[in-house]
């Protein structure tokens, strides 16, 4: 069985998670894991799902500093869950920001602030409209044209849960994923769809399985991924925080 060793997508409090990041480093500690991130959503998430500044995530930083001193046994590294914002890739927190952050983790989801009216268009309405077959190329084009410009624009470490909320080309993505050293994200919590499995496999893209904890008692937990590994024989190689 494959063994992973770091939980690097987790939530607290300071987004929409339940615990603290001391309660995901106990969690992540009593498993045995190696490193946990911390992985708050970006601020333009809306109605309180996001966190409510960017200084946060700075303020976790020093808290991780401190936090390492109790419990020297694991990493803890501090990154962000950044929202894509507009077509051209622009994400929800500063470069500024990004550049002090232990790793960076993109995503596009539901109800989040766009960066403009274009934005708005372009990944709000299509997105809406997505729901009518006619449309639904419409919003794939623009969900990944928005993902690839964050790929090229940032220095990106893994793509969360792709095609979950909203769709998107795979192998687009897991091709330019690749060229730009970023590894796509199968997700323990929320699984993933076989298809997407398959598309990702036809590429030389890296994986990395995560719990996208939004809970401690869920910090580690990556049996959806792992059922997939399983199925489709997944090597290790492939996987970036699996045990070699
Ligand atoms: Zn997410
Ligand atoms: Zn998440």
């Amino acid at each position: 069985m494959l063994k992973i060793t770091s939980d690097l997508h987790t939530h607290t409090t300071a987004s929409h998670g339940r615990g603290s990041m001391e309660d995901n480093v106990r969690a992540a500690v009593e498993l045995g894991l190696e490193k946990i991130a911390i992985t708050d959503h970006g601020p333009a998430h809306l109605f309180g799902v996001g966190i409510k500044n960017s200084e946060i995530l700075l303020e976790q930083k020093r808290m991780a500093i401190a936090l390492a001193k109790r419990w020297p046994q694991i990493q803890i590294l501090v990154g962000v869950e950044a929202n894509v914002v507009s077509q051209d890739g622009q994400l929800d927190v500063p470069e500024s920001v990004l550049d002090q952050l232990d790793l960076v983790l993109i995503g596009l989801h539901p109800r989040v602030r766009p960066a403009s009216l274009a934005a708005a268009k372009a990944l709000v309405w299509n997105n809406w409209l997505a729901r009518f077959r006619a449309f639904e190329s419409q919003a794939i084009a623009a969900n990944t044209k928005a993902l690839l410009s964050a790929l090229e624009r940032y220095r990106v470490d893994f793509v969360v849960h792709p095609g979950l909320h909203l769709k998107i080309d795979t192998l687009a993505l897991a091709k330019a994923a690749s060229r730009c050293g970023a590894a796509l994200e199968l997700s323990g919590g929320h699984g993933a769809e076989r298809e997407y499995v398959e598309k990702v496999l036809q590429t030389d893209v890296k994986l990395v399985i995560s719990s996208d904890a939004h809970k401690p008692q869920d910090v580690g937990n990556f049996s959806k991924a792992l059922m997939l590994v399983e199925e489709f024989q997944i090597p290790a190689e492939r996987i970036i925080n699996a045990e070699r």
